[in-house]
């Protein structure tokens, strides 16, 4: 697919702060930044680790298992370029490294709930723009 064939929103993926995210989901890897000196893990990039206040951290990859944490469910298209998938869920999703992540639930919807269980899915929007989302794993 190419860029102008797109028709949603893209980010900015050039951004020094998010670039390596952007890079490593086009390698089907799920990243968070981890604080160099209290390990903890943060998403989406900051300078400074709300845990201890340090400004060290390196992407590390993550696990792309989780739960759904919290959801909604669009009746309405707050951007054209989603009009024709209405209704569509994003949820936000918490990994079983305990990082949380907002994303599109993709696929079938039966069993949608807090806590059910989602795997990563990354969806090669244009060229450069790979999007991680969620499904639901089969209970
Ligand atoms: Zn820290």
């Amino acid at each position: 697919m190419t860029e102008t064939a797109y028709s949603k929103p893209v980010p900015d993926l050039d951004d020094p702060a998010m670039a390596p995210f952007w890079t490593a989901a086009r390698d089907r890897r799920l990243t968070a930044q981890q604080c160099t000196a209290c390990k903890s893990y943060r998403y989406p990039a900051l300078e400074i680790c709300p845990t201890c206040l340090e400004q060290g951290a390196n992407w590390v990859d993550v696990s792309q298992e989780g739960t759904v944490w919290s959801f909604a469910t669009y009746h309405r298209a707050f951007h054209p370029g989603f009009k024709d998938e209405l209704p569509y869920v994003v949820a936000i999703v918490e990994n079983a490294d305990g990082v949380r992540y907002t994303g599109r639930i993709l696929g079938p919807r039966d069993g949608l709930a807090v806590g059910a269980k989602v795997r990563a899915r990354f969806v090669d929007c244009t060229d450069r723009f790979t999007l991680p989302a969620w499904e639901l794993v089969a209970a």
